[in-house]
């Protein structure tokens, strides 16, 4: 991988700048032809990224489509349908105490934003992003994830062959360049990707308090009730699971079943993913491949053949590990210490559910939850007692799916929402103005000729 020079990271920087303070993103025609110009741009190069995507992560056209491209496609139109709309200042009516006068509220671009993505879904996490980024008014800076090196030069083709470098460019590298890219005055970081790496971003940006959206990942737990619709539980949690070869940041990263259920639930999770991915899964054109050796190696560590209950076939040359589960895992079990980021599923039996709901806030708070039950009382217990980023009932990972809902974890998985309206918000600034009439001062506040003390206590309290 080329590490981009310093000297060229300036360069595309104080350009991007220079362009962003003449105004030119500024207009509302401006923020829609950038947005036109890149659904064109996916279009145009949409075989080659998908191309890419199956050389670097094994994702069959299907996948790459459906959960990197159409999104994006899905993700530009409520934005230029909303543009309008999201842009428009709003009036208000100021308190009583600030009367006469008038307020208005403003969403203003923050400038030269900086995109760093990860390498699972390395099309949909550069340019979601962006999409709000460009609505909002600001030039881009993307920094793909050096490990989907083949998807990396796609959409640097793309943006090369598309783009203005002063409105997007991309900047390729790994740590060296990242690191020269979190010493640049930017106006805002988006960083999505591991916590360990989040909080090297959150101490960069903290030298000068630039603001930041964390998108990133953590222990993800589903929970199947005795109410809960096995079939569907087996097929949803499957599908959540093993898509992208569990590489998926809201994938469940752990099943916690009722033990009058477990059975049955292992059984029929095995007969899905006998029924999704063949009973030889490295033949399937469905089923991808682990980013790399190294991750491969981290995961064949975690793998227990001992407590398994179905997979666990591996082959680093191809770099295949076969839909796995283990079960019955307790809390103490590595694989229970850090997120899995494979298709290793550790299933933990629970008899109480006050219990296994105790458990899960001992550890930092998940980007996902989910819970298959039919018992209201049930999920609603659960979804009171966890603080998670969000989640869904008897469904998994399609709540990132959704321009209508904002997505982002909290705590340690992560800070910020982005998605539909809440990707233009998150690239604004809310700027408040007041407007005071100047023919009429009453000067209320004036040392001279100010009101007294119990006349402001009577309208401020
Ligand atoms: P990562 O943190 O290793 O890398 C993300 C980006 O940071 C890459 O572009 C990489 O080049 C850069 N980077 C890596 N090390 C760096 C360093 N020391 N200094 C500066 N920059 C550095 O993450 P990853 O392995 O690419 O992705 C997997 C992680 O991302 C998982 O934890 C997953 O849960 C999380 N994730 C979160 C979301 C979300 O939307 N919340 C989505 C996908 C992945």
């Amino acid at each position: 991988m080329i590490e981009t020079t310093k000297q060229e990271i300036e360069r595309r920087f104080n350009e991007q700048q220079e362009y962003f303070r003449s105004g030119k993103t500024l207009g509302y025609q401006a923020r829609k032809s950038l947005l036109k110009t890149l659904k064109a741009a996916i279009k145009k190069h949409e075989s080659k990224l998908i191309e890419a995507l199956n050389k670097d992560l094994g994702k069959s056209e299907f996948e790459a489509y459906s959960n990197e491209i159409g999104i994006l496609y899905k993700e530009i139109n409520h934005s230029l349908k909303h543009l309008r709309r999201s842009m428009r200042p709003r009036n208000i009516t100021p308190d009583l105490h600030l009367l006469p006068g008038s307020a208005r509220i403003q969403k203003e671009p923050y400038g030269v934003t900086l995109i760093i993505a990860p390498w699972n879904y390395p099309v949909q996490l550069q340019l979601s992003p962006l999409i709000g980024a460009f609505a909002a008014g600001n030039t881009a800076i993307l920094k793909p994830s050096e490990l989907s090196s083949a998807t990396a030069q796609s959409l640097t083709d793309m943006v090369k062959d598309c783009f203005d470098p002063k409105a997007l460019c991309v900047i390729n590298g790994g740590i060296e360049t990242t690191s020269s890219l979190l010493g640049l005055p930017v106006d805002y970081i988006f960083f999505t990707g591991s916590v360990p790496v989040g909080k090297i971003v959150m101490k960069a940006a903290s030298k000068r308090l630039t603001p930041i959206t964390l998108e990133l990942g953590g222990k993800s737990p589903v929970f199947v009730t005795p109410s809960a619709k096995l079939d569907t539980a087996a097929k949803r949690i499957a599908w959540g699971k093993y898509n992208n070869t569990g590489q998926t940041c809201v994938a469940p990263d752990y099943a916690l079943v009722h033990r009058s259920v477990y059975d049955e639930f292992v059984d029929k999770l095995k007969k899905t993913v006998a029924l999704f991915y063949g009973t030889n899964p490295l033949q399937s054109p469905d089923y991808g491949r682990i980013i790399n050796q190294r991750h491969f190696d981290r995961l064949a560590e975690m793998m227990t053949p001992e407590l398994a209950l179905f997979g666990g076939e591996r082959d680093r040359e191809s770099l295949f590990i076969a839909p796995t589960a283990y079960g019955p895992v307790d809390w103490s079990h590595p694989l229970m210490a850090d997120e899995i980021f494979g298709p290793l599923l550790p299933i933990l039996i629970y008899d109480d559910l006050d219990q296994a709901i105790k458990e899960v806030p001992n550890r930092p708070k998940p980007l996902a939850l989910y819970v298959f039950s039919q018992d209201k009382q049930e999920i609603k217990k659960i979804d009171r007692s966890i603080s998670f980023g969000g989640g869904g009932i008897n469904c998994t990972v399609l709540h990132v799916a959704s321009t209508k809902l904002p997505f982002g974890g909290v705590g340690s998985s992560g800070m910020g929402h982005y998605h539909g309206e809440s990707s233009f918000q998150v690239f604004s600034h809310t700027k408040s103005m007041l407007k005071q009439p100047t023919l009429l001062d009453l000067g209320l506040a004036y040392p001279h000729k100010r009101i007294s003390l119990k006349m402001v206590k009577r309208v401020l309290r």
